[in-house]
């Protein structure tokens, strides 16, 4: 029995057709014969050789995901910073320089200045408003530059095909190109056309728009070019990068209602962004639509919609501690990181130490990420709790 349990002759028919894709489970994939052991190729996708290099379940999120993006290429990292770390150790050796927007994704700027450092690898910041700031960072030993759009926590919007500008330059007198990659998990592949403004990898934290349930954490690195592709495909090799396949099922069960979700938290977000605006004890609120946000020209131009996300800053005599007990206060938003998901959420920053480059409003900035609750009910509860600002 305990043999027949394994070996059991019962072979399901093949055409079993539905709408959902299986899950597919699998370290072992069998082989019939040696020569099949010989000859099958994983890289290409033509075949199956090991579960950490594919399965009928990530073969199809990773073709989903590439479309989402407008490119050709995609591999699955078990996080979204998994994936940055995967451009990173792909494409930099010691001695290579690495540039990064002053309003990267924190732990992106965190993993240049630790393991990236510890490795040889050097990193600099600049000003992602400032394309002539980008120009002055390029040296002959600049290697990969890194874009997001809209920046992390800030939300200031840059003029993407002017710093694509700037690094297409530089690259008519290299003779090995730098290469450019976008963090992508704001624009989500909605947003944002990449490959059509420029860059060359497009990056995304599939934990925050394709998941969409707050319970899956993955990231994925899209290319429309086969060498770079293949770059990336062998690192991600190297380095055992697997995905598990409930996860991947969990993110192929959220792509499909992704537009819906994006347009309605664009619209909740916006309209709670602008609401804001008007309250007293607000000075700033930062969200790529309203036109005195930084970027927003760029962001009218190159954008066609805009993620769940603003942040405010308040008037000088509101106290550290009044911020945090407005936080404290709200009810539908709750405290924790990440968004995109179904429930809204906040979070105080303290933003000097984030910034490289001076910071020249209040130095607490509360970011919002907007769920799917109804937006009555966020307004409401936005509005009891300004009272601790008074
Ligand atoms: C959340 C996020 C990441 C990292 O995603 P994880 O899956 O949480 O590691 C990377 N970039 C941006 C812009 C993010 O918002």
């Amino acid at each position: 029995m305990a043999t027949q349990l394994i070996h059991h002759p019962y072979r399901a028919p093949a055409a079993f057709d539905a709408v959902p894709v299986g899950v597919y489970k699998a370290s072992t994939v069998l082989f019939p014969n040696v020569a099949a052991v010989r000859a099958r190729r994983w890289q290409d996708k033509s075949g199956y050789t090991y579960g950490l290099h594919g399965t009928p379940t990530t073969f199809t999120l990773e073709e989903r995901i590439a479309t989402l993006e407008g490119g050709r290429h995609c591999v699955l990292a078990p996080s979204g910073l998994a994936a940055i770390a995967l451009v990173d150790l792909a494409l930099l050796r010691a001695g290579d320089e690495v540039l990064l927007p002053d309003n990267a994704y924190g732990p992106n700027k965190a993993l240049a200045a630790h393991e990236l450092a510890h490795w040889g690898i050097g990193f600099r910041i600049y000003d992602p408003m400032d394309p002539a700031d980008l120009a002055a960072a390029i040296t002959p030993r600049t290697r990969l530059v890194w874009l997001e759009a809209a920046g992390s926590v800030t939300l200031e919007f840059p003029d993407l095909p002017a710093l694509l500008a700037v690094v297409r330059q530089a690259n008519a007198a290299r003779e090995v190109p730098i290469v450019t990659a976008l963090d992508d998990t704001w624009g989500a592949g909605i947003a944002l056309r990449p490959f059509e403004l420029g860059v060359d990898i497009a990056l995304q934290a599939l934990t925050k728009y394709p998941s969409g349930g707050a319970d899956v954490l993955m990231g994925a690195v899209v290319t429309r070019d086969d060498a770079l592709h293949q770059t990336l495909l062998m690192t991600h090799m190297r380095l055992g990068l697997g995905v598990g396949a409930n996860d991947a099922e969990a993110v192929l069960r959220g792509l499909p209602s992704l537009p819906l979700r994006y347009q309605a938290q664009d619209a909740s977000a916006r309209a709670l962004a602008s609401w804001m605006q008007d309250q007293p004890r607000v000075a700033r609120v930062f969200h790529p639509a309203l036109p005195d946000s930084p970027g927003h020209a760029a962001w009218r131009r190159d954008a066609r919609a805009a993620a769940a996300l603003f942040s405010v800053v308040f008037d000088d005599a509101v106290s550290a501690a009044q911020v945090d007990a407005f936080c404290d206060a709200l009810r539908c938003f709750r405290l924790g990181y990440s968004w995109a998901g179904p429930m809204s959420l906040c979070m105080p920053y303290e933003m000097p130490p984030l910034r490289q480059r001076p910071w020249r409003h209040a130095p607490h900035l509360v970011r919002f990420a907007v769920g799917l609750e109804d937006i009555e009910d966020l307004r409401a509860d936005l509005a009891q709790a300004m009272h601790v600002l008074a």
